[in-house]
């Protein structure tokens, strides 16, 4: 994969769908911390355009059963990663993406405050795909480059900042994968497992 660029808030050369689900950081804090997820719609099943309906909130309650229970969720990331590694880029990353709901992370809470949401298409049941783990190491390398914030390495999963409300990445998810991955690019790993 040829290395991404990050410049003001945006990757160069991906896919863009403008998600109105954002706002300005409070105190226009800059981010510590990405946040990897997992998702798909309706759930188990991919390459839809449900994802892109849900953080545009156009997601049409009748076209499945499930979609009516999340239809009103003002949602969002900053970044998809398809299964393909393919990446959408929905909120500028200096501007707050409403990703991690009620979310607790070293003595903090709002974690949507101060961190970077990365949604890869998945379930956490399902391994995920070699290319998504390749894609997401080379985004967070090129985060860190862009963010100076982000250069300690801090990284977690939705269910590890709200335990006991969100299963995702899942344990389909391979962090050690991932870390070999990040730091075989340079770049710095670190995240703070739950007892
Ligand atoms: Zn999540």
């Amino acid at each position: 994969m040829i290395a991404l660029t990050v410049s003001m808030g945006m990757i160069a050369g991906v896919r863009i769908v403008d998600s109105p689900n954002c706002d300005v950081r409070p105190g226009l804090i800059e981010p510590e911390l990405v946040v990897v997820h997992g998702i798909s719609l309706p759930p188990g099943r991919f390459g839809g355009p449900w994802i892109d309906a849900l953080f545009t909130n156009v997601l049409p309650a009748d076209a499945d059963p499930y979609f009516g229970t999340i239809q009103r969720l003002r949602v969002s990331s900053h970044v998809l990663v398809a299964r393909d590694g393919g990446l959408t880029q929905y909120v500028p990353f200096g501007l707050r993406a409403w990703h991690a709901g009620t979310s607790y992370w070293r003595g903090r809470n709002a974690c949507n405050d101060f961190s970077i949401g990365i949604e890869l298409e998945g379930t956490d049941v399902e391994p995920y795909d070699d290319r998504q783990y390749e894609a997401l190491a080379e985004l967070v390398a090129a985060l860190q480059r862009a963010y100076p914030s982000l250069a300690e390495g801090w990284i977690a999963g939705h269910a590890d900042i709200a335990p006991g409300r969100k299963t995702d990445p899942g344990p389909a998810f391979d962090w050690p994968r991932l870390e070999r991955a990040v730091r075989g690019r340079g770049a710095a790993f670190r995240r703070e497992v739950l007892a």
